[in-house]
């Protein structure tokens, strides 16, 4: 009974990168643990494994950098006489060629 103890201990610490992972639900868990399970009992790929399992996973760069601009949605109005879109500093309407009201400043 003790012998299965310590099997159970030995083995919870061999697979703390992978538990690691799992709890910090890496996308690469699988990898960390096949790493942890086949170069786990070489220090060296303990220590990867482990280390790995801490880095935080890459976010995708086009979430964070993209500029709302580039979609088009700012600056941009829409006409009140025939609900095109046209710059939202214009004074006449490119598509109607009517007058539109000049946009009040923002106060800041
Ligand atoms: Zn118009």
């Amino acid at each position: 009974m003790g012998f299965l103890v310590l099997l159970v201990f030995v083995a919870a610490i061999y697979f703390i990168p992978t538990i690691i992972a799992l709890g910090r639900g890496k996308q690469n868990a699988v990898a960390i643990f096949a790493l942890n399970l086949l170069l786990g009992w070489t220090f060296v790929g303990w220590v990867v494994s482990f280390v790995w399992s801490l880095t935080n996973d890459p976010v995708p760069v086009s979430i964070l950098t993209q500029p709302v601009q580039q979609f088009g949605l700012t600056n941009v109005r829409i006409c009140p006489h025939c609900h095109s879109s046209i710059p939202a500093e214009a004074s006449v309407c490119r598509y109607c060629q009517r007058d539109v009201a000049a946009l009040p400043r923002q106060l800041n």
